[in-house]
Order: structure tokens, then sequence, then C-alpha cells
């Protein structure tokens, strides 16, 4: 996809402070100062991660899709989005992108989800958002179903058509691909690193990614 703007980061994962590999399939928190530096690596290409921001200090004001999308003028995230919240202020902006274009408006997987687009026997299956409350709870605060906004969806391709309909279509990341991104306030990270099994998405495979934050210098 070579129409895409690409743009990549001088930071070396040596130097960053949390390094870690989630594998497909669980969640994950992580809090952020201002200025810290946030990557996202798609280790093994087209994974979908399923991710929210919060207010760091207020976490009823959270990433919101809308404001997001209202504020760029565009549907997709990349380089220069700033993540904005449901009171209109940016919780981060992308600095760097090697994949060119990440989802707002596809949503998470959900056992609901699985039954409608793809078989009613798929009900039990893991799914984005059982991994996101299970998160949450780890991470307490009594955070629940409450705090589930319309999520970002990195490095999956969901283009809409001139019709307006939403089609999930084959990825456009690859092996290494990163999104960077930098916490604009105090941020909390919640990840669904997706398991998902009936998606061409990411080729009916899901697979690890590698999370790392660097500290405001
Ligand atoms: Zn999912």
């Amino acid at each position: 996809m070579s129409s895409f703007r690409m743009t990549e980061s001088r930071l070396e994962p040596a130097a960053a402070a949390v390094d870690v590999t989630l594998p497909a399939g669980q969640g994950w928190t992580q809090e952020l100062a201002p200025g810290d530096i946030f990557r996202i690596v798609d280790l093994e290409g087209n994974q979908a991660v399923d991710t929210l921001f919060f207010n760091g200090r207020d976490i009823d004001e959270r990433y919101s899709a809308t404001e997001t999308i209202r504020a760029q003028g565009n549907i997709y995230l990349t380089t220069g989005t700033r993540l904005m919240s449901s009171e209109g202020r940016p919780l981060l902006t992308i600095v760097a992108d090697t994949c060119g274009r990440h989802d707002t408006v596809g949503g998470a997987c959900s056992a609901e989800s699985n039954q409608v687009r793809y078989a009613l026997d798929k009900q039990h299956m893991h799914n984005c958002r059982d991994s996101f409350l299970l998160a949450l709870a780890r991470y307490g605060h009594g955070m629940g179903k409450r705090d589930l906004p319309n999520n970002i969806n990195f490095f999956m391709n969901v283009p809409v058509t001139p019709g307006g309909e939403l089609t999930f279509a084959d990825g456009v990341s690859g092996p290494g691909r990163y999104v960077e991104m930098r916490a604009e306030r105090d941020v909390l990270v919640l990840i669904s690193n997706c398991p998902q099994l009936n998606n061409p998405c990411n080729a009916y495979n899901p697979t690890p990614v590698r999370l790392l934050v660097w500290p405001k210098v």
C-alpha cells in the first residue's frame, strides 16, 4: 500500500522502560505519564490490536472515536492523528507509523458479534470484549462494562465503501510494522490482543504483539 504515508521512529528498543510481548488472546493495562512514548509492534503481521485509552486522572474521560474522526475529518488513523477524548481533548498523538492506516469504526469482537457475523456456535469463542473486561478486573478501580466505548483496532483494515458500508478486508500490515504515539496527559492504556479466529483481517491466525514505553526525555 504505497499510497500510505509511512513515518519511522528513531527510538531504540534497548532504551525502553517497558518491553513486553503480549500473546494473542490476552489483555493488558499500562499507565503513561505526559510525554511518554508508547509503541505497538505487529510482530508477525496483520494482527488486530483492540485498544482503548482513558485519562489516567479521571477515567470518565476516555477515548472517543467520534471526537477523533471529527477533529481530523478522516475515518482512518495514522501519523499526526490526535486521539481525542470524550471531552474533546487530545489523549495521545500518533508520532510514527509504518503500517499507514488503522481502524476506529469496526469495534471490538464479542460473543454477540461472533454469533451475528459468523455462526451461532461461535458464541463461546474467546473475544476482545471479554479480554477487556478481564484486564479491567485485574486493574481494579471498579472499571467494567460501562467503561468500554468504541475502540481503536490498530493494524486492522476496515475500509469503508463509497456506499458507506464497512468491509473487513485483508490486512495491510506486515511483520515488524509499528505504530507509536505520545501521551499528551496521564493516560491509562487498555489492550486486547485480538484472539479472533473467524476474520480475514488477521488471516485467521492471531499472533503476539510487542509493547514498548519510553519515558519522557
Ligand atoms: Zn477481537
